[in-house]
């Protein structure tokens, strides 16, 4: 066999099993054997690249990363739907159809909660995917949904042109395993599907997009020079015919089968392997279709009804609070078990203290359940008249579940939060920050390595880093000798990095970098800045009552103290390396501009911080000085018109050896 001839076949046995597996569901080869030719294919590609077609299997894993999005004006509108939410709405729907059109079959289809796509074919062959966007104008997503196995790349017998438009979906098996996975890194998790599949789909590295296995469903002929049909069944049914995963829809003859139809999809919702908000009741007869014609937004053909969220009555057994990565206490109702929108719910989310104060919601009550898209259920409302009478107003706990630290409010919210600096609640995002870029700098510690060293129980707190077995750090998943060699003097050298860093190593709440800074350079080491009293604290620049009050409790806390001697034990500097603050330019406001020559703009800033100068952005009459460099702007003109006194970098040195300043500008002006 000659190599092309090698290559289609290939290329259509993998075509072939894919469709067996992503469409029919009926696998004929198991993922292993499946990899084995897929792989052979690309080893072929890879000696003859110029035999790679677009539609070659492949492709599907994801070409090169795009910069943007190209716009894509569609030829056929995607329209939106008419939504019906009650019965008499789809009575009338019905009626206005039923006026101009005799004796109507109807298609029902679910309707899919993900992102509508049009798919363009061109002799077959799948050349261009876009999203629907405002209707009229979508976004080219096709290297991406080259990535969605449902999605066939090469149709069989199929007309020269052909758009078809479909819905593109996370199976919920799917997105639970990913946001599973987001959790397990530390990454925040996605909110429903249809968010997922959308981000999916705009990823601009279609690498990305490929891992994360959507799937689509198609519901329409947009455009086709190929054969004609009375009926969408028709043509949903030559669809399917061509390969295509076409959405259920059955013809109903009457308005009544259409509302069972409805009433049992609502029920049965879990049948699917996506998530349905509603279902969607079209006209079959496409001559009818023209008859009634369309609105400018959606067609008078067709009617989306729009399930409720489904909602139950169950009790309240006990509130329990979790603690979160970010220490944040989240109250959370455990129900006695009931169905809901098809799964068995058990707990329920509180959100918040305030969201508990507010219904008064108490153990043993009686509370309605509902589910709307997302996962977790809430609690919509308390039934009073069925409040046990012993049932007592719920106490939000005053130290941390986990730790025995207590728990503070944010300043900003209504999120309680654990102040335990060894929180084990929290002691994969503490240490990843801990040992993060702007704070103690520990290259090759990042979210994973952090990870497999909790799971193995190799650290409970920040300090135990430094005191790890390189030895034992080497047989961790993915790490060697190398790397636990190259880990261990990354350690050593973060010991030195500083008071500032430490600071902001510690992560206490209001604490920034710049804080840090300012409080190191202050008070020269950890043990005085300790002693400090709330006054001091207050006295410094940067720091106010709340910031003062963070410091003093975190200091004050039991973990904090164990930390803080376990790392000066490990040798961890506790000393400012930033210059001590001068007093010679305390009170006074400087503005930088222009270029200097002898120092870029931060370090001038530093320098002139160090004297106790603020060094701000903006010109106003309050400035007591403005440096200017060479090509100085509007700032220099500013100055000018407020009689500001303009200094020379050269008068910017004097002054900052002498703390004083004739500036030749203002001599000038005089
Ligand atoms: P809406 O977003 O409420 O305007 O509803 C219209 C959207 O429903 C369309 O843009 C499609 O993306 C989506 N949809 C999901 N399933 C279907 C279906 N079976 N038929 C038509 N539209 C559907």
């Amino acid at each position: 066999m000659d190599i092309q001839a090698q290559l289609e076949q290939y290329r259509r046995t993998l075509n072939e099993w894919n469709h067996r597996y992503y469409d029919l569901d009926a696998p004929v080869v198991s993922d292993y054997e499946y990899d084995m030719l897929l792989r052979k294919l690309e080893q072929l590609e890879q000696e003859h690249p110029e035999l790679i077609t677009p539609d070659s299997p492949t492709q599907r894993v994801g070409g090169q990363a795009l910069e943007a999005f190209q716009q894509v004006r569609h030829e056929v509108p995607l329209q939106s739907l008419q939504d019906v939410f009650d019965a008499a709405e789809l009575n009338a729907f019905f009626q206005r159809v039923g006026q101009q059109v005799q004796s109507p079959n109807w298609i029902v289809e679910p309707k899919v909660d993900g992102l509508s796509v049009a798919l363009e074919y061109v002799d077959g062959v799948f050349v261009r995917g876009a999203t629907r966007g405002d209707g009229q104008v979508g976004e080219d997503v096709t290297e991406n949904l080259r990535t969605v196995r449902s999605i066939p790349l090469r149709l069989q017998d199929a007309p020269h042109r052909l758009i078809v438009r479909g819905e593109c979906y996370m199976a919920r098996s799917v997105f639970q395993k990913l946001n599973a996975q987001r959790e397990e890194e530390g990454k925040p998790l996605l909110a429903n599907p249809r968010n997922a599949a959308a981000g999916s789909l705009r990823q601009l590295d279609p690498k990305v997009a490929a891992k994360r296995r959507l799937d689509c469903v198609i519901f329409n002929i947009q455009l086709t020079d190929g054969p004609s049909f009375e009926t969408d069944s028709a043509s949903l049914d030559y669809l399917a015919g061509l390969g295509f995963p076409v959405i259920e829809h059955p013809v109903l003859r009457t308005a009544e089968e259409v509302s069972e139809w409805i009433a049992a999809l609502g029920e049965d919702r879990e049948r699917y392997l996506f998530d349905i908000d509603g279902a969607v009741v079209k006209l079959d007869a496409l001559a009818g279709r023209e008859q009634l014609g369309e609105t400018a937004k959606f067609p008078r053909w067709a009617a989306a009804w729009k399930y409720p969220p489904e909602q139950k009555e169950t009790t309240v057994q006990d509130i329990v609070i979790q603690v979160g990565r970010t220490g944040v206490l989240t109250p959370k109702a455990v129900v006695a078990p009931v169905r809901l929108a098809g799964t068995t719910v058990t707990n329920a989310t509180l959100h918040n203290q305030d969201f508990i104060a507010e219904r008064d919601i108490r153990i043993g009550d009686t509370v309605v359940v509902q589910k709307a898209g997302e996962i977790i259920p809430q609690v919509v409302s308390v039934v009073r008249e069925k409040r046990p009478s012993q049932a007592q107003p719920y106490r939000f706990p005053t130290v941390c579940p986990v730790c025995g630290a207590p728990v503070r409010r944010d300043e900003d919210g209504a999120a309680i939060r654990c102040t335990g600096a060894e929180c084990p609640a929290q002691l994969a995002r503490t240490i990843t920050h801990f040992a993060s870029r702007g704070a103690m700098d520990i290259e090759g510690l990042g979210p994973a390595v952090v990870q497999s060293l909790l799971r193995e129980g190799l650290v409970h707190s920040a300090a135990d880093l430094y005191t790890l077995d390189p030895a034992r750090v080497a047989q961790l998943d993915g790490m060697g000798e190398k790397s636990a060699a190259k880990l261990q003097s990354a350690l050593e050298a973060s010991k030195s990095r500083g008071l500032a860093r430490l600071l902001t190593a510690f992560g206490i709440r209001q604490v920034g970098e710049k804080a840090a800074q300012t409080l190191s350079r202050t008070f020269r080491t950890l043990d005085r800045l300790m002693q400090a009293s709330e006054e001091e604290l207050v006295a410094v620049d940067d720091v106010g009552e709340i910031t003062a009050q963070s410091l003093l409790e975190w200091f004050a806390s039991p973990q904090s103290q164990h930390l803080i001697s376990a790392l000066r034990e490990a040798g961890v500097s506790f000393e400012s390396r930033e210059q001590p603050i001068g007093e010679k330019l305390a009170g006074k406001s400087i503005v930088l501009t222009g270029t200097l020559s002898r120092y870029s703009r931060s370090e001038a800033k530093q320098l002139l911080e160090a004297q106790g100068a603020k060094v701000t952005g903006s010109v106003s009459k309050k400035t007591s000085y403005v440096v200017a460099g060479e090509a100085a702007g509007s700032k220099l003109t500013r100055a000018q018109e407020l009689g500001v006194p303009v200094l020379t970098e050269e008068e910017m040195i004097a002054l900052l050896e002498e703390g004083t300043a004739a500036p030749a500008a203002q001599t000038e002006r005089e």
